[in-house]
């Protein structure tokens, strides 16, 4: 079943708060801020907040996977190189959910190690989790969530409701279809 959390028009809201205050901390940088979006699951929420950017922007993006059937695995597959080498660019990581933190303390570090000149980090959900096991914090969060399930607005189970515009909780009992909701 899926229980409602945030419509698209509260989610557009927050972006565009974020885009402000991500453009303030970058207006006085004399390169271009480098977008990466860790995909597939940051698409929606990187397409909208880029356009909240009132700054010259490029956009990359990183292939990984960390959750295998609602569950972390341990460990981040990245699965392809950047278009241009992170090398002395200032970088904004985008994820969609901030967990333990593992998949973005990762990819952070290999830019880092990589060269880039800075590497902040924005997601659209927190995640609340007892301290001990959070491995990073991000420089920005849309929401924090309680630790459950959620899909949507770009974040899936098994591949599906990707494409809700809004964020929904899935409950154990997964026979809700989304035609129920939304469509
Ligand atoms: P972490 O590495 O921080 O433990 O987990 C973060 C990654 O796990 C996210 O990039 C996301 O892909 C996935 N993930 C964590 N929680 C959820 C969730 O509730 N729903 C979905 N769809 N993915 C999640
Ligand atoms: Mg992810």
């Amino acid at each position: 079943m899926l229980v409602p959390l945030f419509t698209s028009e509260i989610i557009a809201e927050r972006v565009a708060v974020l885009g402000k205050e991500i453009t303030e901390t970058y207006q006085s940088e004399s390169v271009p801020l480098t977008v990466v979006s860790i995909l597939t699951g940051s698409i929606f929420f990187s397409v909208d907040l880029v356009r909240q950017i009132r700054l010259h922007v490029k956009m990359d993006a990183i292939l990984a996977q960390s959750y295998v059937h609602h569950a972390s695995s341990g460990e981040v597959l990245i699965k392809n190189k950047l278009k241009e080498s992170p090398a002395g660019a200032n970088i904004l990581l985008l994820d969609d959910i901030l967990d333990t933190g593992l998949t973005l303390k990762t990819i952070q570090s290999s830019l880092l190690e990589q060269g880039a000149a800075s590497v902040k980090t924005c997601v659209l959900l927190d995640k609340e989790l007892p301290p001990e096991k959070k491995m990073t914090h991000a420089d920005w969060f849309a929401f924090r969530i309680p630790p459950k399930y959620v899909v949507g607005y770009g974040l899936d189970s098994d591949e599906l409701y990707r494409n809700l515009p809004g964020i929904y909780e899935l409950q154990d009992d997964d026979s809700g279809k989304p035609e129920d909701f939304v469509f």
